[in-house]
């Protein structure tokens, strides 16, 4: 018997944005393991068994995971938006390039979903129209001085940012302290996006700017997208305004 191991992005919430790719995924499976809640957003099946497990057990999830695939089940691992941003795919292949040569051997089957900072720029135009990049604020597996040197550094560079993990219980200081870095580099107009929940009942989508952006206005649900200085917002009458970055850049005096 050969096991399989299927990683799947559920998309931010909405069951629209579930793939019909990731549905077949999630139907064909044994055993589902995942965060709690996500695993909740799967419809029950008669027969198949499910792990849910805490959000900070990621490496010791991917371990029984891979351990029970390869005793021959079809096993799925689950991830909200995409698997692969700052989500299981990576936990899966950290444990099998440190695991039993057994686990190299498996099928393994990456689906993609939908991640946050895509559906949260739907909602609101295209803000990621032009060069962006994606930082992850939690310092749970990277030192704090690594993430405020790349929030610099793509502040000067001219990089749309996309803030996953803003803000948690743990984490309460950080957000606010990435704001004050971005606004050592940044206008006080550019634009700020705060997209909570998206794709589910409280999804909650706001607009600001840098100078009147509040940390509090953050939780765990929540990516952030701070502008550019390209980012433009247009207003619009009797319609809420549209957040987009042009595709062509201003040239920048060298
Ligand atoms: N793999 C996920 C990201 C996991 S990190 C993805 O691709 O979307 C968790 C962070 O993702 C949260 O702290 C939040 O910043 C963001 N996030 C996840 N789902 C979201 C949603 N529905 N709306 C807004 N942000 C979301």
């Amino acid at each position: 018997m050969t096991g399989k191991l299927v990683v799947i992005g559920l998309g931010p919430g909405d069951p629209r944005y579930l793939t019909p790719e990731a549905a077949d995924a999630l139907a064909a499976a044994e055993a589902l393991y995942g965060y709690g809640p996500y695993l909740d957003r799967v419809p029950p099946r008669a027969g198949q068994i499910r792990h849910p497990s805490d959000n900070r057990e990621e490496g010791a999830r991917a371990a029984a995971a891979l351990r029970h695939a390869a005793e021959g089940a079809n096993v799925a691992v689950v991830s909200g938006g995409d698997p692969g941003v700052f989500a299981m795919a990576a936990a899966i292949c950290e444990q099998i390039e440190s695991g039993p040569d057994a686990w190299r051997a498996l099928d393994v089957v990456f689906v993609p979903g939908i991640t946050a900072m895509l559906a949260v720029a739907a909602r609101i135009g295209a803000p990621l129209g032009h060069d962006f990049c994606a930082l992850s604020l939690s310092d749970n597996l990277k030192p704090w001085n690594i993430v405020a040197r790349r929030l610099d550094a793509a502040a000067d560079a001219g990089f749309v940012i996309a803030l996953y993990n803003p803000i948690s219980r743990a984490r309460p200081w950080q957000f606010g302290n990435a704001l004050e870095r971005l606004r050592r580099h940044l206008p006080e107009i550019t634009p700020v996006v705060f997209g909570r929940a998206v794709g589910r009942p409280d999804e909650r989508v706001n607009i600001t700017t840098l100078a009147e952006a509040d940390a509090a206005q953050a939780d765990m649900a929540t990516l952030v997208i701070i502008g550019s200085r390209e980012t433009r917002v247009i207003a619009r009458p009797g319609r809420p305004p549209l957040v987009y970055t042009p595709r062509a850049a201003a040239k920048v005096s060298a």
